[in-house]
């Protein structure tokens, strides 16, 4: 028997970890019971077949959503998020957000509370997978997402209520702007030091994977002060801490013609519309994104779609600290508990989670098989529809197909 303990975070920020680590999951409410099964019966056999029997992980089971109500009449509980925070990475299934008046996304809510500041979600085309693309196979991208500002920041009051009265008569008496009494108001923060470290890792992330340019994705034109300081901030990251491993597209042009120096990574900025043309015009161009919050969440599902849909895109948000794994689609209520629904999302998110611990050999073992059960054309529903010939499985038996493809 192995002995199981805890992922450490260093001093340096580099991670240990044990060949038995610890790591809690949520299973998730509706289709993330299904989902989940499927995933742990992937990621236990990637680990067993890539390392022979020497690392494994031991799952430790943590609530939130509907289970977390159920069990402790909490929708999240603390104690969840002291786990995660002492276990370093976790992953989850998709929650409900309950309706209602006062309900906070538990998602949004987890990102905030553990500072998960990056949501990175990479986007690359599985071959077979059907696309409306003509070219998918240019689509290799990766958007990093700042996870804890702007409008998402919840920081906002409805028409008519008093906080909402008071910061218009504000506005009108001391700042001489008039907006209408009928207006409900939100804020949105965008700060230099939330911009500087997400710009900041999404520029590691593309010297340590050999990517050729990282692009700030912002609407500065009109937001000057907030999507326009992003930029600002993102190039002051990008010379301040990458001088000499950086170049800007401007520089580029200026002293090396257009090509770019061997190792050096190309920082470029696009306005927000204009790059929703640009991935799908000339996706090529385009390794990196990094954005502030609410471009990154419309970027990242625009995306997904052109390089083959939600049911296969994987997703982590990631602090300094701890990081959590998760599908990017929700809960699918109306397929709850029928083992229909493709797992591909949750199962490639754990790969990248093998990947943020150090397991590459166990996580290659599962983006390979995933892109050979595809092109074997044995797929959920989803994909079956939009797939000439496919073998339909279920959920568990698209599980079953992967594993026997490690
Ligand atoms: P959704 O759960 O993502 O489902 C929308 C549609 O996407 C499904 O009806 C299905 O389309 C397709 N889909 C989603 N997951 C799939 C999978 N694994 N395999 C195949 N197809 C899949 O979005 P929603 O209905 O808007 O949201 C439902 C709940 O999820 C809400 O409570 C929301 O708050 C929550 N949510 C949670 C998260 C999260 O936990 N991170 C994220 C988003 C939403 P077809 O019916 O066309 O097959």
């Amino acid at each position: 028997m192995m002995q199981e303990s805890k992922i450490i975070v260093e001093n340096s920020g580099a991670l240990n970890v044990p060949d038995c680590p610890v790591i809690p999951f949520i299973e998730g409410d509706g289709i993330g019971p299904d989902i989940w099964a499927a995933t742990v019966r992937v990621l236990d056999a990637s680990i067993e077949q890539a390392y022979t029997g020497t690392k494994k992980i031991s799952w430790l089971e943590v609530f939130a959503g509907e289970k977390g109500f159920e069990k402790s009449g909490s929708w999240l509980p603390d104690e969840t998020l002291n786990k995660i925070r002492e276990h370093v990475a976790a992953i989850k299934g998709p929650l409900t957000t309950p309706v209602g008046k006062g309900f906070r996304s538990l998602n949004v809510t987890i990102r905030q509370k553990l500072d998960l500041y990056a949501c990175v979600r990479p986007i690359r085309y599985i071959e077979g997978v059907p696309s409306p693309m003509k070219h998918p196979e240019k689509i290799n991208m990766v958007v990093f997402r700042e996870n804890t500002e702007d409008v998402y920041a919840g920081i906002e009051w409805a028409k008519g209520t008093r906080e909402a009265e008071r910061l218009i008569a504000f506005l009108e008496s001391e700042m001489k702007i008039a907006i209408s009494q009928d207006s409900g108001i939100g804020i949105k923060p965008i700060s230099e030091t939330a911009s500087k470290r997400l710009v900041a890792s999404a520029i590691r992330h593309a010297i340590d994977h050999g990517l050729g340019s990282v692009t700030l994705m912002h609407k500065g034109n009109i937001m000057k002060f907030t999507e326009g300081a992003f930029k600002e901030w993102g190039y002051e990251t990008a010379e301040e801490l990458f001088g000499d491993q950086t170049v800007t597209e401007a520089a580029l042009w200026v002293k090396y013609d257009g090509v770019c120096p061997e190792g050096k990574v190309v920082i470029k900025d696009r306005i927000a519309d204009m790059m929703f043309q640009q991935v799908l015009l000339r996706p090529e161009e385009y390794q990196v994104i990094a954005t502030p919050n609410l471009n990154g969440d419309y970027i990242s599902d625009a995306l997904a779609a052109q390089a083959g849909g939600l049911g296969l895109a994987p997703g982590a948000n990631i602090g300094d600290r701890c990081a959590v794994f998760e599908a990017t689609h929700g809960t699918a209520p109306k397929y709850a508990g029928q083992d229909k629904v493709n797992p591909g999302s949750l199962i490639l998110s754990g790969a990248m989670m093998l990947d943020f611990i150090g397991w590459q050999k166990a996580a290659e073992k599962i983006r390979k098989a995933v892109q050979k059960t595809i092109c074997d054309r044995v797929v959920t529903y989803d994909l079956a529809r939009q797939l000439e010939g496919a073998r339909k499985v279920k959920c568990s038996e698209f599980a079953t197909a992967l594993i026997e493809r490690l």
